[in-house]
């Protein structure tokens, strides 16, 4: 066995059908008395829902959030905090609004509680996002992971076949590439394979029958070990190509992942094959590239990148950036290399 370094990130999970129903006792329980509550416009009404709850708690609502948190909507944000006197935010929705949540406790401090309604997994991770001028820039700080994080699977019954598959395939990625990480454990390898498996279980399931509440459970809880997995190691290729293609291209966050996912593995296939050993083994015994862009099919999940609005002619442009700066990847990162992966991911070839 190699040497490890494992850091536990500390925050407080309350999981459940209903678990919901705890938030007023769990903010009694971090001492907060003024909580301003942000949603997307789409899910205002689940953060209304979520301030009926919390009664006095509730200092106001803040339904603005917007994708990859635009740095307007942050200091809005923040302001409507400092306006209210808040003492923490409730962040309830996907990545989006869990981002909006990291902004302000980044500029102030404050506590946050997540209320994950999809898979993508920012609740777990100290990371966050901000952009400006066009350019997203990310970064790590402990301020921003949220101090309790309520799972509560009844929320995600909403989640359309369009979000719920491909957000699920996001949630994936961030554990294939933590079993290959530079910095990969024992401990979470168990949990970025067992994700696996869950969500590879579970996906199916809920494309089949998106009010399956106990497939939708599984789902969770694998976006929880995801969510950890993003968290605690550093990522590799495909999350430096799905942040240059969403970042340079404007193109939808989950539904690149899922694409970009096969092709990035096939890539690592060689290079990493213990983690293919064990991706394979999580996805019932296929080999692990095919085995993802199989998944991605059965449950109607986007396979190509010309799908999702992006242009053959920025192909050269994107392998360009994508290789411009060194990063750790299993296998060395070759323009070339790069050139044919995102050429396989436009078409969407099934790899071997
Ligand atoms: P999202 O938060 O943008 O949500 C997509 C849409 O789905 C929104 O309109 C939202 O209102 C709606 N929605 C969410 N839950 C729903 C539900 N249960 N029912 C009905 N509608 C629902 O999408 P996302 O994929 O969760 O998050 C993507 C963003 O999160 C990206 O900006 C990405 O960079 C970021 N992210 C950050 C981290 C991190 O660690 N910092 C990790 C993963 C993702």
């Amino acid at each position: 066995m190699r040497d490890f370094v494992y850091d536990q990130l500390a925050s407080r999970v309350v999981f459940g059908a209903g678990a919901f129903d705890k938030l007023a006792a769990e903010v009694d329980r971090l001492g907060l008395s003024k909580l301003l509550v942000l949603s997307t416009p789409g899910q205002v009404k689940l953060a209304e829902e979520a301030a009926r709850r919390l009664g006095a708690r509730a200092g106001g609502l803040y339904p603005h959030a917007k994708m990859h948190v635009p740095i307007e909507t942050a200091q809005a944000a923040r302001a409507e905090a400092r306006r209210l006197g808040a003492d923490g935010a409730v962040a309830i929705g996907g990545g989006s609004t869990i981002g909006l949540g990291k902004a302000i406790a980044l500029e102030s401090g404050l506590p946050i509680v997540a209320i994950p309604t999809t898979y993508a997994g920012s609740e777990m991770t100290p990371i966050y996002g901000l952009t400006e001028g066009g350019a997203k820039k990310t970064g790590r700080d402990a301020k921003v992971l949220p101090r309790t994080v309520i799972y509560d699977p009844l929320l995600t019954l909403g989640l359309p076949a369009k979000i719920s598959g491909p957000s699920g395939m996001n949630a994936i990625a961030h554990c294939v590439e933590a079993l290959y990480a530079e910095n990969a454990n024992p401990v979470l390898s168990l949990m970025a394979e067992e994700g696996i498996r869950t969500l590879a279980r579970s996906l199916p399931r809920i494309a089949a029958d998106l009010g399956d509440l106990d497939a939708r459970g599984d789902a969770l809880y694998g976006a929880w070990l995801a969510g950890i997995s993003l968290g605690a190691v550093g990522m590799a290729l495909h999350h430096k190509l799905c942040h240059t293609l969403g970042g340079s291209f404007n193109l939808p966050h989950a539904e690149t992942h899922t694409i970009v996912l096969p092709h990035a593995a096939a890539y690592n296939s060689e290079a990493a094959p213990e983690a293919m050993r064990r991706i394979a083994h999580a996805l019932g015994g296929k080999e692990a590239a095919t085995g993802l862009y199989d998944l991605a099919a059965a449950i109607g999940a986007p396979l190509a990148l010309k799908e999702i609005g992006f242009q053959k002619q920025d192909l050269d442009q994107a392998a360009e950036i994508a290789t411009r700066n060194p990063y750790y990847n299993p296998r060395p990162v070759s323009r070339d290399g790069i050139r044919r992966l995102l050429d396989d991911a436009f078409h969407g070839r099934r790899p071997g």
